[in-house]
């Protein structure tokens, strides 16, 4: 079994709601849950989401990996990486026209290469998939969606605490919230916070690799905090990014964190959490984004 180093271990750490002009809410408590500091470049959440899909390659002695991703990927770069670590060479099929920047360059100084898919074709994956398919290929969907990504994401769960009532996380194709409603405790509500706009078909795709329909009972989804879409942010959510790093030293990224965390006080301002409740927000990483930002826009 092929095991992707930690640079760190995850940790939680704890939020004082007193400062965040909530102090009416003193019975709760938030954690968030540090998984951005594992690794440098295979940051957060697909750390674990890529992990049994490299061992099933390795296994089938699979010569190459293939995935897919937008040009600002925190996929794409965490697959490079990964890749590169586990000794097997990768090709990127990058949405969009021949481009440079600072998440594709990572990609292929770890060893990627990249193919640029114009957007109308890139839409219809499969086809794209045949065009380019080598033997030995071991083709990952874009965002690392699947049960194997599912599974691994399973493994997240044991960073939380038992006496964790709500855990709350970003949703991007669904399959880290699939595993961690797999690996929930029946007393824990789990919340999904998409930030693409229009999501609610993501439901769906989670329900399909959870395929528990008891168990999809326990996620609620809240989906009024995607700031209009996709990677798309405005000044008072940076400002909001500048803040949590001045009062907590919390990094969040532009497209998943930082739309996360906005969406935790939210609802704790608006009372959402009964009294009581202890509150785990799941800090999927993807820091790397912000680099797609000018210089001095963000603090950190
Ligand atoms: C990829 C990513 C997500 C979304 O994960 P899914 O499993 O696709 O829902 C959330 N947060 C960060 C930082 C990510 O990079």
């Amino acid at each position: 079994m092929f095991t992707l180093p930690f640079d760190k271990m995850p940790y939680l750490q704890a939020i004082p709601l007193s400062n965040a002009a909530v102090n009416q809410n003193i019975t709760l408590s938030l954690s968030v849950l540090r998984l951005d500091v594992i690794h440098n470049q295979i940051s957060g959440n697909k750390w674990f989401k890529l992990q049994l899909y490299l061992n099933e390659a390795l296994q089938q002695k699979c010569s190459r990996i293939v995935t897919f991703g937008g040009a600002y990927s925190n996929h794409i770069v965490a697959t490079a990486v990964a890749c590169q670590l586990a000794g097997i060479s990768c090709m990127g099929v990058i949405r969009g026209d021949v481009q440079t920047n600072p998440t594709l360059t990572i990609a292929v100084a770890a060893g990627m290469q990249l193919q640029f898919i114009d957007r109308t074709h890139y839409k219809n994956k499969k086809i794209v998939q045949q065009q380019l398919q080598q033997p030995g290929d071991y083709w990952i969907n874009e965002g690392g969606y699947g049960r194997l990504g599912a599974e691994g994401a399973m493994n997240i769960h044991q960073y939380i605490l038992p006496s964790t009532t709500h855990i709350i996380a970003a949703v991007g194709t669904g399959t880290m919230m699939a595993g961690l409603i797999q690996a929930a405790l029946p007393h824990q509500n789990m919340i999904g916070i998409p930030v693409l706009k229009g999501a609610d078909m993501i439901q769906q795709d989670i329900e399909y690799l959870v395929n528990d329909s008891k168990k999809m009972k326990q996620m609620t989804w809240i989906s009024a905090c995607h700031f209009g879409g996709y990677a798309k942010h405005n000044a008072i959510l940076l400002q909001k990014m500048n803040e949590w790093w001045q009062l907590y030293q919390l990094p969040t990224d532009k497209v998943y964190t930082a739309k996360l965390i906005w969406a935790v006080f939210d609802l704790v301002e608006k009372k959402y959490f009964p009294a009581g409740s202890k509150i785990v927000a799941i800090h999927s990483g993807g820091l790397q984004g912000n680099a797609s930002l000018l210089p001095h826009i963000l603090k950190f």
